[in-house]
């Protein structure tokens, strides 16, 4: 019996042609520290799939958090930021009450797109009080242990802190392992942990995590040791103190209630596309139509 949960992918369509492989929420773990939610897409050809074109769309009481292994990508928001972003670079944007935001590839991006987009839950007593910001981070800081070079995204690692904005204990980082390289990670053992096989086979304590599986790894380690016997391997790291609060996580809004969440979807999609939602502003820019929030189910809407 395997010491961790190996949590399958779901594939989810996002507009017409772009495939993603969906790791959080997952029925076996929701959560990871305050990361709920976790879309890994490509290694994709855009002259096929014509790339990121994510329409303007809101979100409330989370961080969006981009992170790009290949490719070029486009932020525009209603803070009137219009960032384009690179591997090594990072995207925060902290929606807290409400903002808007639209993603696509430009015209000049290289043909190959790869990456994640995550999100963070922002505690109670921060989601409606914390300033709609967004932050990009070109220098993030960086180490060695051994062979194996670790990039800190967000949050505090081995020492190491990321300048990017957070509002609960969390890490978030990306390690690259060369072939037949081991190395012994050290880790916050009040942290839960979780692991992304992004390209390549990866074991973590002796065991194989196959990939695109994200390895759920609990709390209690004080360090993770990590391999890559096949091939070069990159894995996406993600932890925190466990997120205790439970969340309405729909479309793309997070609440605590049903009527939250009515409430948000009613300010947002107001009279119609044209409506311009004093709550969550306008993205200017973008030549097309912001995306409208699909009808409620007929069920209430549960925190869990
Ligand atoms: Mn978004």
């Amino acid at each position: 019996m395997p010491a961790f949960d190996l949590l399958e992918p779901r594939d989810v369509l996002l507009g017409r042609t772009t495939h993603v492989r969906r790791l959080l929420p997952h029925k076996v773990q929701r959560t990871i520290g305050a990361w709920c939610f976790l879309d890994h897409y490509g290694p994709d050809d855009i002259r096929r799939t014509g790339g990121m074109w994510v329409p303007p769309h809101p979100h409330t009481g989370l961080q969006t958090v981009t992170w790009l292994f290949e490719g070029l990508g486009r932020h525009l928001d209603s803070l009137g930021s219009d960032q384009l972003i690179r591997p090594g670079q990072l995207n925060v944007m902290t929606s807290a009450h409400g903002l808007c935001h639209a993603e696509t590839s430009p015209g000049d991006a290289p043909s190959t797109l790869h990456g994640v987009q995550l999100w963070v839950a922002l505690p109670d007593e921060h989601r409606d009080s914390a300033p709609p910001d967004f932050a990009h981070v070109d220098t993030l800081p960086a180490f060695t242990l051994g062979d194996v070079s670790v990039t800190v995204l967000v949050g505090e690692l081995a020492g190491h802190r990321s300048p990017a904005p957070a509002y609960s204990p969390l890490v978030g980082a990306e390690l690259r392992l060369p072939r037949g390289s081991v190395a012994d990670l050290p880790v916050d053992p009040a942290f839960e942990h979780g692991l992304l096989a992004v390209d390549e086979a990866v074991t973590v304590d002796d065991e194989t995590v196959d990939r695109h599986r994200l390895a759920y790894l609990g709390t209690g380690r004080t360090s993770l040791r990590l391999g890559a016997p096949e091939s070069d391997a990159r894995v996406l790291l993600l932890g925190g103190m466990p997120f205790e609060e439970r969340l309405v996580m729909w479309w793309n809004f997070i609440g605590r209630s049903h009527e939250e969440i009515v409430e948000q979807r009613e300010a947002w999609n107001g009279s119609g596309v044209d409506f311009v939602p004093g709550r969550f502003g306008r993205v200017e820019g973008v030549d097309a139509p912001r995306l409208l929030a699909p009808p409620l189910p007929t069920v209430r809407l549960r925190p869990r």
